[in-house]
């Protein structure tokens, strides 16, 4: 099946007792049994819930992945890969990153006895130095947030295999609809279902991908142990999201690229970060590994003055300045005092975050209303 067939199809099934299209809300915590242990294979709805089950199916199927699981949010689906390491062991990292995963990685993880190293991965030698006997897992984020670096899957599970180590791939970004790890050789694929896959920025959800029977086993164990589960209404509306992800992203790449396309040519912008350009360093890694570039973009204003920044963002009017992104509206942030506060400023300043930098999301509008919006803004 093709990407947009499998984006309607894929997972979901007609409900046996009524015939519904759409895959029912199964609004309940538990299940009758006709004796004990004797169920229709659900029981409790932190371990089995079938609108869950349907939408696992459905994650796992766009990715090429063999399995599903579904987490109450991008930030429990990391934890749930982070429980599979002990201490002493360590982790090779993305130096930029999304805060949240910097903070659980920095300040839940390593206090238990983890070591993390952030390294740029724009050159896979940079990881290949931090290989130890002791590395169990190495973290990717592609594009990179805010700064849209592009890292090379497949030249990362070489250098995770060689190590024996596991490759995750945080795809929050790309969605399946743009780039599937799992193909490139990662062992998993990381979402916050939040951005672009539910795409309405109505629910806040995450979910892994993944092939491997031993990692169904460990991950669906802490999945439930720990309990950072979804409720049904939620897997119904990332349900509802999926349907339109393949023309929602479409959108996005067109209109990002006459954004980003704009803003290079604008006499008050002095550098625009997207890998669609042939400029971006790392533009042919994009090429290869992605279908289309995306509706990520980040800029710096000339004379990267904090406050120049913070006067674009107050003016904007369709690019509503708030935290998220990938929903069906544009969005603008500010990730020095925003998604990245919590990332000290030495250590964003050691990755090129500049304080002045804008990050947008754009969004499905008409992209001349969105250009509008930023010529006035930017003035
Ligand atoms: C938002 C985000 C997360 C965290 O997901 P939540 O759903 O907010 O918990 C993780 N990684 C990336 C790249 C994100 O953008």
């Amino acid at each position: 099946m093709k990407f947009a067939t499998k984006a309607i199809h894929a997972g979901v099934h007609p409900d046996p007792t009524t015939g519904a299209i759409m895959t029912p809300i199964y609004q309940t915590s538990t299940y009758a049994q006709r004796s004990p242990g004797d169920n229709k294979g659900y029981e409790y709805s932190r371990t089995h819930n079938p609108t869950r089950t349907q939408l696992q199916d459905a994650l796992a199927a766009l990715d090429n992945g063999q399995h599903g699981l579904a987490f109450a949010s991008g930030m429990a689906a990391i934890d749930c890969v982070m429980h599979l390491l002990k201490p002493g062991d360590e982790v090779i990292s993305t130096d930029d990153l999304y805060g949240g995963s910097y903070r659980i990685m920095t300040k839940v993880y390593e206090p238990l006895g983890i070591k993390f190293h952030f390294v740029p991965m724009g050159d896979m030698e940079a990881v290949r130095a931090k290989v130890t006997p002791k590395t169990k897992l190495i973290w990717v984020e592609t594009p990179t947030n805010p700064l849209l670096n592009i890292i090379d899957i497949a030249a990362a599970s070489v250098v995770a295999k060689e190590a024996g180590a596991l490759l995750a791939v945080d795809n929050t970004f790309s969605t399946p609809y743009l780039q599937t790890p799992l193909d490139l050789g990662a062992d998993i694929s990381v979402y916050s279902l939040t951005k672009y896959m539910a795409g309405h920025s109505d629910t806040v959800m995450g979910a892994l991908v993944f092939n491997d029977a031993t990692l169904l086993e460990r991950l669906s164990f802490y999945q439930n142990a720990c309990g950072g589960t979804p409720g049904p209404q939620d897997c119904f509306l990332v349900l509802r999201g999926l349907k339109t992800l393949h023309l929602r992203m479409q959108r996005h790449c067109e209109n990002g690229r006459a954004v980003a396309e704009y803003l290079r040519q604008h006499p008050k912008v002095e550098k625009v970060y997207w890998p669609g350009f042939e400029s971006h360093p790392n533009h042919a890694v994009a090429a290869k590994q992605m279908r289309d570039f995306g509706g990520m973009i980040s800029f710096v204003l000339k004379g990267d003055k904090q406050e120049d920044a913070i006067a674009v963002l107050e003016k904007f009017e369709l690019f509503t300045l708030a935290e998220s992104l990938g929903g069906v509206e544009s969005l603008s942030g500010h990730p020095a005092t925003m998604t990245h506060a919590s990332i000290p400023a030495e250590q964003r300043r050691k990755s090129g975050l500049s304080d002045s930098l804008i990050r947008l999301s754009v969004g499905i509008e008409d992209a001349e209303d969105l250009i509008d919006d930023l010529a006035q803004a930017i003035g």
